[in-house]
């Protein structure tokens, strides 16, 4: 069997999740849309069944496949529905659903729902993506409460910036929050990853962490709190091929990589086709039986070269990291110009083992 695989570490989950409770002090919706950011949706809502609050994914498909895995706890759709026609599987599989615009306030109203529906309002506090305009808020507040569908309505909304500690656009789309929210008791919901992690004093009622339970961290610098994390995901593979080298020769496609010297260069059986990016640098960091070593060419669609040079015993069959407890996704993903989210959802073809 080919040696790529992706090691999916369910205790660090649970981990991660606990400390998103425990930084926020509330309830928290395990976010795995997008198949649990490559994790595998199913499998990460089972382990965290048992102690989660509830689930949050993108739309209703992904939510059947939950409820078709045996999840029982609430899971909301995070783009809430598409068509007023989903409204009645909304209610067959008891699901929580955000509501971002005036139309779906209408079809909630005009529907014909038999149980009433928990909502989740959203507002558009300055991302400008999805959300009612703060001048409707509280209208639509109104009108879902007295439409006799809807029996609770959490108050939402969502940080464009979070990520960047210095900036000052959350504090000011918490502003645009508080004051679209005025007196309305209920629930809020805020914080993502960056705001549960850097962002204490934004309050909450419920919290959705995505990117954190996966163990990588939405900052671009290091972090107190998400250096508590712990990584998920090992994408580790092996040394299939090993070629020595004098000084002077091109390794790989366009020959981007000339060595300087004389170079052990090993090929791993890993390429852009796994989703391991193929823009990294010669220089990314990768380890080879347990030592830090570097990236050298262009990453092919099914393998990849490093430089073996400095890594004495390595070879044929060595255990290779490409990312996982000691090279970091976010580390990763910065070399090559993307983000850990990106790099955890283009996983493909490598088969995940649980444990
Ligand atoms: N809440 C909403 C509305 C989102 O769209 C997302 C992700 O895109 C999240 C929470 C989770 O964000 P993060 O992965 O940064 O925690």
């Amino acid at each position: 069997m080919r040696p790529a695989r992706a090691l999916i570490d369910l205790n660090a989950l649970r981990h991660n999740y606990r400390l998103a409770r425990e930084l926020s002090g509330a309830k928290a919706l395990a976010v795995v849309k997008a198949d649990a950011y490559g994790h595998g949706a199913t499998r990460c809502a089972q382990a965290l069944e048992g102690e989660a609050d509830g689930f949050a994914v993108a739309c209703i498909e992904e939510a059947l496949e939950l409820r078709a895995a045996g999840i029982s706890r609430p899971i909301l759709l995070l783009e809430g529905f598409f068509e007023a026609s989903e409204l009645a599987l909304i209610e067959q599989h008891r699901l929580l659903c955000v509501v971002h615009s005036a139309w779906q306030v209408e079809a909630i109203e005009r529907s014909a729902l038999s149980k009433p529906l928990t909502i989740w309002l959203k507002l558009d506090s300055g991302m400008h993506r999805v959300g009612l305009h703060p001048a409707e808020y509280r209208d639509a507040y109104q009108r879902l409460l007295s439409s006799g569908k809807v029996e609770k309505v959490v108050l939402m909304s969502h940080f464009a910036r979070a990520d960047e500690l210095d900036c000052p656009r959350s504090a000011e789309q918490l502003v645009v929050f508080e004051q679209a929210r005025g007196d309305l008791q209920a629930e809020v919901s805020l914080r993502n990853s960056p705001a549960i992690l850097g962002w204490p004093s934004v309050p909450s009622d419920w919290v959705r962490p995505g990117i954190m339970l996966y163990g990588a961290s939405p900052f671009e610098q290091a972090q107190e709190q998400a250096a508590r994390l712990q990584p998920v995901m090992t994408l580790e593979s092996k040394i299939i091929s090993v070629r020595e080298l004098p000084a002077g020769e091109p390794v790989g496609y366009g020959a981007r990589f000339v060595s300087e010297r004389p170079t052990r260069v090993g090929i791993v059986a890993m390429g852009y086709a796994d989703g391991y990016p193929r823009h990294a640098p010669t220089g990314t960091p990768v380890m080879v039986d347990g030592q830090l070593t570097r990236l050298i060419g262009r990453v092919s669609m099914d393998m990849l070269s490093v430089d073996l040079t400095d890594v004495p015993g390595a070879g044929l069959g060595s255990r290779v990291e490409l990312w996982g407890r000691n090279v970091l996704a976010s580390d990763l993903a910065q070399a090559c110009g993307s983000i850990p989210y990106q790099l955890f959802c283009n996983l493909k073809r490598v088969p995940r083992l649980y444990s």
